[in-house]
């Protein structure tokens, strides 16, 4: 039941999400990928809007905040 967890430990959305290009292109510190997709760690608030189909800005981060300068 449980074995897709430890198969799928780097967060679904991944590979799409803002956040890693954020993180790649040297935008934001690398703790985000690192506290919250790589870990798949689903208190991420992009996670949950995601998740239930609610749109949400670029710019939100995993722990919900609005980083007004990130573009
Ligand atoms: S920011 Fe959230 S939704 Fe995006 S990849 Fe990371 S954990 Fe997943």
């Amino acid at each position: 039941m449980s074995k897709l967890k430890s198969n799928n430990k780097v967060c679904k959305w991944y590979q799409v999400c803002p956040i890693k290009f954020f993180v790649e292109s040297g935008k934001l510190d690398r703790k985000w990928v690192e506290e919250y997709c790589l870990i798949n760690n689903k208190d991420c608030k992009r996670y949950q809007l995601e998740e239930s189909g609610k749109s949400h800005p670029d710019n939100l981060l995993p722990n919900g905040v609005i980083k007004e300068d990130l573009f």
